[in-house]
Formats: C-alpha cells, structure tokens, sequence
C-alpha cells in the first residue's frame, strides 16, 4: 500500500516528515499512517509540475501518444481492479461489489475515454481575407491543481485527470483526507502507464495546509475543485488573493425527485429513488434527496419507497460482495447526518422511517436508510444538503406547486420528473434548473454528457468533450500571407 507522497515520479515522505491515519469506516480501525504534506510539499510537486511542463515531453506530444498512455493506464486500472477496488472499500465503506463493478471500471473508462478522443479534437480557422491566416487553437494551461472530496475518490479523481492530463497539462491532486489510498495507487499506475515523472504529482494532506497552500500558489494556472459550497468559494478567494488563477467548482446540491399524479410507473418511480438516495449510503453530489410528489399519489408512492428501501438497503458490512448499503465515511459524519434528523424531529418534522444508527461490523459508521417529512419547508432537513442516507417528502397540490417547490433551492446539480405526458415533461424539465434533469429515470449518464451545476452548484463541467475548456486556453495565431 503506498502512502507517501508521490512528487515527480517518487514517493517522498513528507518534507517534514508528519504522517496522519486515514481510517477504515467498515470498523473504525486506522489503515496506515500517511504522509501529511503542507506548503512546502506543494511547493516541490508544483516546481516538478512546472519543470515537466516546461520540459514538454508531455505538453507538445503527439496527443495520440498521450491518448495511448491514458489508454494504456485504463487497462492497468483493470487489471489491478481487486487491489484498487479493496483499497478504495476499506478506505471509504463503500460495498466492495460497487468498488468493483462501479469505481473502478468507470474511473479507468474515463481515461480511455479522453485518451480515445484526444487526437480527434480539432482546433479552427477564422474566417479572413485571403492576406491572412488565423489559426485558433486550444492549449494546455499548464499547471493544474485538482481538489477532490471523499465519496467518489477514484472516480471523481478520474475526471479531472484524465482531461487534464490528455489536454497536455501537468497536475498536482490533493484527494481528500479521509481517502488518499486509492490516488496515491493510481500515481504508480500512471507512472508504469508512461506518464512522465511531474506531470502527475499526489500530495495527501489536510485541506487547511495541502488544499489551501495549493489554492494559493502563484504558480498554479487552475483550481479544479469538487467538494462542499463553503469549501468552493474559499478557492475562489484563494485564486482572489493570490494570482487570480482559474477555478472551477463542482459542489453539492439537493436534487429534487418531482413525481406528477400521472407517473406511469410508480413502482419504477420508487425504485429510482431508493438507488437515488441510497446508493453510497446517500453520499452523493447529485442525490435525489428530495421527493416533490403529487398528493394524488403521495401515499403509494412513499409507502413503495419504503417498502424497497427496507428489501434492498440494509446496512451491512463492506466487505461483502452482497452488500448494497455500506458505511458513511466516518463516525464524525455519520454523527453529524444523525444530528440533522434529530433536530428536525425536533423541530416539528416527521421521521417515517429509519434515523437509527445500525452496527452491522462494531466500530463502524452505519445508518437506516432514513424518510422524513417537514411541514416548514424552511426547515434545514429541507433546504441544505446531508449528504447521507436521508429522504426529505414534500407534497404538492398541483404541477406548478411541484415545479416550485422543486426549484425552491439554492442548488441546481440535478432534477428528474416521472410523468407519462411527453408535453408536462418537455415544460418542466426546461423550467427546472439543474445542469442535469432526468426524465422518467435517475442517474443516467455516459462520458458523453457533460454534468455539473447550476447556482450554488458550481460552475465548469466534468465528463463529455466540454470537460476540456476546463483544462485549455484558447490561442489565436495570425499569420500575414502578403
Ligand atoms: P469538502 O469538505 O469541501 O472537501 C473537499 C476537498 O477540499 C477535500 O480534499 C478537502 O480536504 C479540501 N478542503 C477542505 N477544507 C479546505 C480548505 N480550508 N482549504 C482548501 N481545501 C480544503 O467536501 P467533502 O466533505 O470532502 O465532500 C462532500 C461535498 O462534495 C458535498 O458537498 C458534495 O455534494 C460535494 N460533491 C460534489 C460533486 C459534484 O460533482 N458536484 C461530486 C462529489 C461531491 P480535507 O479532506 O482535508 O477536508
Ligand atoms: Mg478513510
């Protein structure tokens, strides 16, 4: 299990040698000590960063031999998959069948995915008269800081890298703390790939020392950040006060789930909403965390919920490759999400079922999958994002009710509608503002759809060809013919 940093093509402790534990969610037992990098680590990935750059053995290659090294890395990915899959388990309590059969395969699809298509992205001509030629071309920036949270580790650590990495750019990742394992494997992967040593550096830390020394290096050309809303604006004020680098921002939401009284399917709808609330114990960006549902139906339709809820999502231990609902991240987590539905009860909500914590390893972080309705829809249960395995029941009287209720919300990550009225879909899901709406299904996606948020969502998009704006600048050359 590697857990030093990896600078430039080695792994090196820390410059000052501190280490911190990530810990296994599955028992609450610590998995290894790991090098705690600070500002000076940060200073020698970004200088090796730089240094590669500049050398440009990686920058101006033939991006079919990028590809093919992103491509080769993919197949690495997969023949690891057991090891990778067992760390990325332990490290964070996902269902080792999901690290297996979802983190893996999907984060090494998203290398092949930019490697395949790299050298297919062609740059332009600007119209001119015949005395000139103007060639417009997309660049790499140069050097790129990734941020990245803890529910997805090796998946969303792949969207940002592999962009990055196929549009030329060297890149620094600080993975979050809770769940460095499974990048500071994928460095030596990518190494053995024939990513050149710096152009892909992975200094674990705390976000306070790593993350912000990264934020507000002047040598770093972009922040891609995925993570909370507060966390997001602070690398804005970070690129603000220092050299006012690119950032851009892939935070939290709370999805709504709108279901009209002409739903054909309920059973199907229900389904949809358990996988889109539960899956990864509701630790999700884009969860449907909401259910807007029609008074017409709103009795069968929670009561299904329910039902397939309590079949299907019982917390159990990780490490069994029957298990669907593993550990939150931490005990600390876990606490935090418990305290939210307790002060809701509190405060006059209604839990329907679960809020309890559950023990299926001792020591771990478990939790029932969790439905609850609040007659204000002020309350916090409502409005801001849990990030656990919690299911907020609004009602509502009508369609236009729904579409506002399930607009009433600072976030815009994603939406879905069941109707069967192809006319109500096409209206609603134009007027629902989210960078994703789902119709008549939940969580469909390819690496061809680009996916992000609106309004406190964020803003740049991961996944599809338009990922790579986030990692190029644009250069025009005018050459005079006369
Ligand atoms: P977070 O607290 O914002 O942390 C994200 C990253 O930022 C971690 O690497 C973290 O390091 C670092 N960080 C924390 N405080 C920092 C600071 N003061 N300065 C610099 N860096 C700092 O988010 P999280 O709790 O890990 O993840 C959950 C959040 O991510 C949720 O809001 C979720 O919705 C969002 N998310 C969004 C998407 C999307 O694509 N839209 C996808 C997944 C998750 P530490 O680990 O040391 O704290
Ligand atoms: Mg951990």
């Amino acid at each position: 299990m590697r857990t030093d940093a990896f600078i430039d093509g080695r792994y090196v402790p820390a410059a000052d040698g501190r280490t911190f534990a990530t810990v296994s969610p599955r028992d609450g037992t610590e998995i290894a000590q790991v090098a705690r990098g600070g500002a000076e680590d940060i200073d020698r990935a970004v200088a090796a960063a730089r240094r590669a750059f500049e050398r440009g053995d990686w920058a101006y290659a033939d991006p079919a031999a990028r590809g093919r090294v992103l491509v080769r890395l993919a197949a690495l990915m997969a023949e690891h998959l057991d090891e990778l899959a067992g760390i990325e388990a332990t490290d964070t309590g996902h269902p080792i069948g999901d690290a297996r059969g979802v983190d893996v395969p999907n984060a090494a699809r998203c290398f092949a995915w930019y490697g395949e298509a790299i050298d297919k992205v062609y740059g332009e001509i600007a119209p001119t008269g015949a005395d000139a030629l103007a060639l417009i071309a997309r660049e790499p920036l140069g050097v790129v800081g990734a941020v990245v949270p803890w529910n997805y580790p090796l998946i969303i650590t792949a969207w940002k890298l592999a962009p990055a990495l196929a549009a030329g750019n060297s890149v620094v990742l600080k993975p979050a703390e809770q769940s460095p394992l499974s990048a500071l494997a994928l460095a030596e992967l990518a190494a053995q790939a024939g990513v050149p040593d710096g152009v892909l550096n992975v200094v674990p830390g705390y976000g306070e020392e790593a993350g912000q020394a990264l934020g507000r290096h002047y040598d770093v050309d972009k922040i891609a950040f995925t993570g909370s809303v507060p966390v997001g604006r602070l690398f804005q004020r970070y690129a603000g006060e220092s050299n006012g680098k690119a950032v851009s921002l892939e935070l939290g939401g709370k999805s709504p789930q709108v279901v009209l009284a002409d739903a054909a399917d309920l059973q199907a709808a229900a389904e949809a909403i358990g996988w889109g609330i539960f899956y990864n114990a509701g630790q999700t960006c884009h969860a449907g965390s909401r259910v807007v549902v029609a008074r017409a139906v709103r009795d069968e339709l929670v009561e299904r919920v329910e039902r397939f809820a309590a079949e299907t999502f019982v917390p159990a231990d990780p490490m069994d490759p029957d298990t669907v609902l593993g550990a939150l991240i931490s005990t600390e987590h876990l606490e935090g999400v418990m305290g939210r539905v307790q002060r809701a009860a509190g405060a006059g909500a209604r839990v329907l079922v679960g809020g309890e914590r559950a023990e299926p390893v001792p020591g771990g972080a478990y939790m029932t999958p969790t439905l609850i309705e609040a007659p204000d829809r002020r309350d916090p249960i409502v409005t801001e994002e849990v990030f656990g395995p919690v299911l907020v029941i609004q009602t509502a009287e009508d369609t236009n009710q729904a579409l506002e209720l399930a607009n009433d919300t600072r976030y815009g990550l994603a939406a879905a509608l069941w109707t069967s009225d192809v006319r109500t879909a096409g209206r609603l899901a134009r007027r629902l503002r989210a960078g994703t709406v789902w119709v008549n299904t939940f969580d469909a996606s390819s690496m061809a759809t680009p996916f992000g948020g609106f309004r406190d969502s964020g803003h740049g998009r991961d996944r599809s060809l338009h990922a790579l704006e986030a990692y190029t600048q644009l250069k025009t050359t005018w050459i005079s013919l006369t």
